[in-house]
């Protein structure tokens, strides 16, 4: 179960609960400001994580919805299925963005940012890819608008 810099009490409450009821549950906090590190960490550890783990184990977490999509896509990756995920975004602060252009994946806090990879500046589509956990950007011009008059 993992609390990731969640605003409210849902991943304690879940834990609370299924140790209550006897089951065996571990609890990963992660602070805000060390986010967007474990963030890149996630996918050789959570691998790891996985690996040590046995046929019926599960996955929660809550958090701003790109450490969310970040912890899914690790999780499918590891072979986890839906039916295995419990996940909860409870806010959105920023968007995990892939350049087509370089294949970089940038934090952006607002619809228009320059890519970490290539410079461009990029708009961000509301396209998500579940599989990455990203969402998809292209080079901004005037009729790269979501919802621009073609
Ligand atoms: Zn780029």
């Amino acid at each position: 179960m993992f609390d990731l810099a969640a605003r409210g009490t849902t991943a304690r409450d879940w834990h609370r609960r299924l140790t209550v009821a006897g089951l065996d549950a571990e609890l990963v906090t992660v602070p805000e400001p060390q986010l967007t590190g474990w963030i890149e960490a996630l996918p050789p550890a959570f691998g790891e994580l996985a690996s040590r783990r046995h046929v019926g184990w599960r996955v929660a977490a809550v958090g701003p919805e790109h450490a969310v999509l970040a912890l899914r896509a690790c999780a499918v990756e590891a072979g986890l299925m839906d039916a295995e995920l419990h996940l909860h975004a409870d806010r959105r602060t920023h968007r995990r963005v892939y350049c087509p252009h370089c294949g970089a994946t940038t934090l952006a806090a607002g619809d228009r940012f320059r890519c970490a990879g290539c410079a461009r500046t990029l708009l961000v589509h509301d396209h998500v890819s579940l599989s990455s956990g990203r969402y998809l950007g292209s080079v901004d011009t005037p009729d790269a608008a979501p919802g621009a008059a073609r």
